[in-house]
């Protein structure tokens, strides 16, 4: 079993999107700007800011964070992202999910302008990477595909299961590896919550990336001896003997199927690094958009 390094990976990719920012620099021009919105004091949504606003600042970025209060009304959210719409110092911008209850979150995904939407949740946005088309890719699937392509993995031909059909990891991340590209050309499955059969297929897959968000649920019987497994998943497990008082924990029992397979991502240090430097190559790509 090799260790599909996403933090070793996500270091190369930033090094390159800094060299970029230092040619803009000389340049004379404008360095990219990303602003992120927190709403609340969710511990997990803080730390995953925290590490974009960290991200920026190691590449050259401008980062501009932006806290609302946990009881925020959808209206005052709204006003912020036209006001972040219309700014033009600002390239790009996030609004951290998940959002409190009173707001809905599919208005805010809306309401972002598809140019400056950096996380790539925006229809237009989706619309365009399904026609290939260049836009805004999801920041999770994009960083597993550049996780797979600077690894050198080869997908051509190969059965990928992707297990979770969210909007924002699973469906963009079937349709990007079922696309005519490399990575990608793979005949794809979907499982989710009610698939029959999800024993069987998981074990049929040559790829299997997995973004459901229930620790350890994927388990050796489910892994096809040499398949390269993309775990997405992060949780926070209670365990009173760490310092924080959890574990952060992926969807694959890693102990149990390490072995067996090929290639694997760490939980941490896998799949999480990779999104928060897609993004900054989205933020990057977003100052050449119109
Ligand atoms: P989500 O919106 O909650 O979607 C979960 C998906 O998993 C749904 O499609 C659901 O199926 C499916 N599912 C749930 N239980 C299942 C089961 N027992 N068997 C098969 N499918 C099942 O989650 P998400 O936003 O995609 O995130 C998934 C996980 O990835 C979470 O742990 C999240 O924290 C993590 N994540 C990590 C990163 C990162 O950068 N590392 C980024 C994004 C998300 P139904 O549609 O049928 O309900």
């Amino acid at each position: 079993m090799q260790l599909l390094d996403g933090k070793a990976t996500a270091k190369a990719l930033k090094e390159d999107i800094a060299v970029s920012v230092a040619e803009i620099k000389a340049a004379g021009g404008r360095v990219p700007h990303l602003a992120a919105v927190l709403v609340g004091s969710d511990g997990g949504s803080k730390t995953y800011v925290n590490n974009k606003v960290v991200a920026c600042e190691e590449i050259g970025f401008e980062s501009t964070l932006i806290e609302l209060s946990e009881d925020a009304s959808e209206e005052e959210l709204l006003a912020l992202v036209d006001k972040l719409n219309n700014d033009d110092t600002i390239d790009g911008f996030i609004v951290q999910v998940p959002l409190p209850d009173q707001i809905d979150e599919d208005k805010v995904t809306l309401a972002i302008h598809p140019r400056k939407d950096v996380d790539g949740f925006h229809p237009e946005n989706l619309g365009k990477m399904i026609l290939g088309l260049p836009t805004h890719i999801s920041a999770t699937p994009n960083g597993i595909v550049e996780l797979l392509k600077r690894n050198n993995i080869d997908t051509s031909g190969k059965h990928c299961v992707v297990v979770g059909r969210s909007n924002i990891v699973g469906t963009p991340m079937a349709i990007l590896m079922s696309r005519n590209a490399n990575p990608g050309n793979c005949t794809v499955t979907v499982v989710h919550s009610r698939t029959a059969n999800m024993q069987e297929i998981c074990a049929s897959a040559d790829i299997l990336v997995v973004a459901i968000g229930k620790p350890e649920f994927i388990t050796a019987d489910m892994v096809k001896e040499g398949a390269v497994v993309i775990d997405v998943g992060t949780t926070r497990v209670p365990d009173e003997s760490r310092p924080k008082g959890f574990r952060l924990t992926g969807d694959v029992d890693f102990e149990g199927v390490k072995d067996k397979c090929s290639y694997i991502t760490p939980v941490p240090g896998g799949v999480g690094p990779m999104t928060i430097a897609s993004l900054m190559q989205n933020t990057l790509n977003a100052i050449n958009m119109s």
